[in-house]
């Protein structure tokens, strides 16, 4: 499958994952608050009722004198009552109709029944259809013949002289509460379908910006691969065309067969060369190094050593010089200290015309060690300096190629020094040299906790 398709149909399967995620959620949430809402009304509600039928019971029990008979001060202070198979005092003829402001708003309605069940009166705002038979529940939801809904509470009636006298029953219609609930449910879901094209948009970018880094990791990746098998190829191709026109001579004498040998021999060496470059590249990403204390002074003397007779061949000077008098000690690996400024020599070497100057220096800060190489050289354009570390990266291929490099010594030199936890540092100008500046931290562990320590002091201040 073409890799852009690949990454096209990982990005809508991570924001079709995020947004069905992020959607259960929100719908959960939704119906949480729904829930929520839904019980602080019920609650409410069942306050409201029971304090309206709760004020109305005591004071209608006070003058309650016979069981089952309603005396006439109660049915003033009722609106709209009705005595079942009698009259009903219309609610204009009540002068004390606002003595239960709550029946008046035209919710509740009120029933009475005798003790033995028999609906005796009603008032308020009575609705049709309700069943007359007396049940007893503490708390009932009925309908009317509309199906509109009604929250009723219960209780038993007693008189003066502490008999049962019946039972009253208080209802307030649900219509204004059910209502508040619709909406509220309209909002959710109407606001759900758009939180979730929200959700899917944000999704869509969130899930880009996650796959940013795979995708230009995974471009690294094939850069690197291309760039790796050219290198290969070109030792590969010359060795194939020296051994075929070889076997195309019809004979070959010894001088011949040394001269074709030698060729191979290069051309495997550069391989050689090309394949231990990568692969310790690939152990400094992956693999922690051992390290013990190592002597920078050494080492330096080591390398103006092994390449005094490399500067002499290209009419070089190599120096060192070495601006502290203690030995220079660090904790890490000898080898790879090695390859660092190694590599920094051979270029400096190499970039430089003949008669110019390499020095390596040696020097020491506070938590730091130093190393300085210096040339003469060519120097190196400012808009390449970041990309001379990149792999296979060279400024002017020809050159280099011509001298052997392959455009990893930069990035190793890198490699390493990240491993040590150091800092690296170009400076260059054009046809007058460059300075590579190398700093090794004496102690990684010491050196981590000052960095730590730093980084919560910005984070406090
Ligand atoms: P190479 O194997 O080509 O030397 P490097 O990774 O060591 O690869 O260097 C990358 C490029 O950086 C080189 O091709 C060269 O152009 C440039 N470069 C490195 N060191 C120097 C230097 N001391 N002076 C000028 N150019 C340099």
């Amino acid at each position: 499958m073409n890799q852009n398709k690949l990454f096209n149909l990982t990005r809508i399967r991570l924001a079709l994952s995020y947004a069905m995620v992020m959607g259960l959620i929100l719908s959960l949430c939704g119906f949480g608050v729904y829930k929520a809402v839904s019980h602080a009304h019920w609650v409410t509600l069942d306050q409201e009722v029971e304090s309206v039928a709760g004020t109305l019971h005591d004071s209608i029990e006070l003058k309650l004198k016979q069981p089952g008979r309603l005396e006439t001060v109660i049915q003033e202070l009722l609106p709209n009552i009705c005595i079942v198979g009698d009259k009903c005092i219309q609610e204009q003829s009540n002068p004390k109709r606002h003595t239960l402001s709550a029946i008046n708003q035209g919710y509740y309605y009120v029933r009475f029944f005798d003790n033995s069940g028999r609906l005796i009166a009603i008032a308020g705002s009575y609705p049709e259809g309700l069943s007359p038979v007396l049940n007893k529940k503490l708390w009932q939801t009925l309908k009317d013949s509309q199906g509109k809904s009604y929250h009723q509470i219960s209780f038993v009636l007693h008189t003066q002289d502490n008999r049962n006298w019946g039972y009253i029953q208080v209802g307030r219609s649900l219509e204004d509460f059910n209502s508040y609930l619709d909406a509220v449910k309209l909002i959710l879901a109407l606001g759900l379908p758009l939180a979730m094209g929200l959700v899917a948009v944000a999704s869509w970018w969130l899930a880009g910006l996650a796959m940013q880094p795979i995708y230009q990791s995974y471009r690294q990746i094939q850069q690197f691969t291309a760039d790796a098998a050219h290198e290969l190829r070109t030792p590969l191709a010359a060795t194939q065309a020296t051994v075929e026109s070889a076997l195309l001579m019809p004979s070959l004498d010894e001088a011949e067969v040394r001269d074709i040998l030698q060729t191979l021999q290069r051309q495997n060496l550069r391989l050689i060369t090309l394949v231990s470059d990568l692969l310790l590249l690939a152990r400094l990403d992956r693999q922690p190094t051992l390290r013990q204390k190592c002597c920078l002074n050494e080492v330096v003397s080591d390398l103006i050593e092994e390449f005094a007779a490399m500067a002499y061949t290209a009419k070089v000077t190599l120096t060192s010089s070495i601006r502290v008098d203690e030995p220079i000690n660090i904790v890490s690996n000898y080898d790879q200290l090695y390859r660092l400024i190694s590599n920094l020599i051979v270029n400096a070497i190499q970039y430089t015309p003949t008669g110019g100057k390499v020095t390596v220096i040696l020097d020491r800060s506070e938590n730091y060690a130093v190393i300085q190489v210096e040339d003469s050289g060519i120097g190196i354009a400012q808009q390449e300096i970041p990309r001379i570390f990149d792999r296979f990266y060279r400024v002017n291929s020809d050159r280099s190629r011509s001298s052997g490099g392959s455009g990893l010594g930069l990035a190793i030199a890198f490699a390493i020094v990240q491993a040590n936890q150091g800092n690296f540092n170009v400076q260059s100008e054009l046809n007058k040299g460059s300075t590579f500046t190398v700093q090794l931290p004496f102690d990684v562990a010491r050196l981590n906790s000052i960095r730590s320590q730093f980084k919560s002091l910005i984070g406090n201040g």
